[in-house]
Formats: C-alpha cells, structure tokens, sequence
C-alpha cells in the first residue's frame, strides 16, 4: 500500500475531507495447529489494502480491529473475543468518529462471526444518516476455518507464518451442515484440531487468485455502493 493510503502515516494537514475510509475488522482466535490467531485480521487488512489502492480518489484504509466475536471458538487457548455487544458498540464509536470528516465509511471484514454484529450495528447507523456499509471477504466455494482457502491465502500473505508441517484436516462437511453443532457446543466439539476444512492442496498460487477475486469483488461493491437493508455492499449487477 502507498504510505497515503494508510490512515495511522497520514498527518492531520493531509487528510482529505470527504475520504473513503475503509476499516478492516478481524479477529484473535485459533486458526488450527497451523496458522497464526490473526489470520482473519491480515486477510482482511490485505483485502482492504489493495481494494484502497485500486479505488479512484482517496481512500484511506483505517488501522484494523484486531479483536471480534469468536465466542465459539473460546475453548481453544489463545482466542480473545470481545463478543458481539462490544463489537457492536466499538462499530457504533467509529463510525460517529469517523463521520467528523470521512465521507463513507466502509467495514471489510475476515471473520464469519462477525456479520451478525454488523448486520444489526449498521442498521441504525444509516438511519441515523451515515453514509456506512460493510463487505465480507468470502472466497466463493471456500471452506470453512482453516482449510485449503485460509492456508492458501496466508500461504500468499505470509508464508514464512504458515506451519504447513503441523496442518491437519478437520470436519470436512459445508458449514451449513456443521452450523447447528458449531452454535450449541463451539467448534472444539466438532474439530478437535480446530480446523473445519482440509488444507490439503493449499498454495500460494490458489491464495493469490483467492485475493485478487476478494479484491475485485470488494472495489465493485464500493465502487457501485448497492447497500442492502443489512447494511451489506451487493453487486451492483443483482440490484
Ligand atoms: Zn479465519
């Protein structure tokens, strides 16, 4: 990223009023015995990062939250979750912050458990009259959690952080058929290891070709800005 993309090496003089700011939202939690806890919070950031410099104009890209709503992953040493009412409020501040002299605010998130708390917290944000929205990072037919996607594209973003000799695969069934378990007993019932999905076949070149579907997809949606009632960036085309 160009260093003026980047709020936290912006001085004051220099930030443009009316700015895109995009804000990445991660999360602290277990990625398996083979990927680091901040996995989501560097593709997220990555996601973001790249989108800001394909965007025409300002657009800034926000230091990302590092801490989310990863309650069902808590039976696993080294997860930290501020839950969902934190998140929510954290969301609310920023954007009432931000608003003082950003345009649009936009949250491009890397973990599944936080769309819940976005979907209510940008809500009546926009009622209240901010121009603010959110985005998913999702990898069409990606796996679940620590799979052959997310170990492709830290392979890509980080590979000198990625265990491979310790990954193992998990619970392989599409998380629609795990969601029920994974709510009621959290996911160390389910994966031991932790991981749902198989990082079998990973490689950076897949991750590559994950993050530049990531980053088109998210330059679209803000570049169409479609905003549903859940506050989620569509595409534009399905409007
Ligand atoms: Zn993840």
């Amino acid at each position: 990223m160009t260093a003026r993309r980047a709020l936290a090496d912006a001085v004051w003089p220099d930030v443009p009023s009316g700015a895109v700011v995009l804000v990445p939202v991660g999360s602290t939690e277990q990625h398996g015995p083979h990927l680091p806890l901040d996995t989501d919070t560097v593709v997220a950031h990555a996601v973001a990062r790249r989108a800001a410099d394909a965007l025409p104009g300002r657009a800034l890209v926000a230091p990302p939250l590092a801490y989310g709503a990863s309650g069902e992953h808590a039976d696993f040493p080294g997860t930290v979750s501020i839950g969902h009412e934190a998140l929510g409020a954290v969301v609310v501040e920023l954007v009432r912050s931000l608003s003082l002299w950003a345009g649009r605010v936009v949250f491009v998130n890397g973990h599944g458990g936080n769309t819940a708390t976005l979907d209510t917290a940008l809500v009546p944000l926009r009622t209240e009259g901010h121009d603010v929205a959110w985005t998913g990072c999702g990898v069409p037919g990606g796996d679940a959690h620590a799979g052959r996607t997310e170990t492709s594209l830290m392979l890509h973003l980080a590979p000198e952080r990625v265990r491979l000799d310790a990954a193992v695969a998990g619970d392989t069934r599409p998380l629609a058929a795990l969601l029920s378990d994974l709510v009621a007993h959290g996911v160390r019932a389910v994966s031991p290891s932790g991981v749902l999905g198989d990082p079998g076949g990973a490689s950076a070149q897949e991750g590559g070709r994950a993050m530049d579907a990531m980053v088109t997809s998210t330059v679209r949606r803000i570049t169409a800005w479609a905003v549903d009632g859940r506050g989620r960036l569509t595409e534009a085309e399905r409007r």
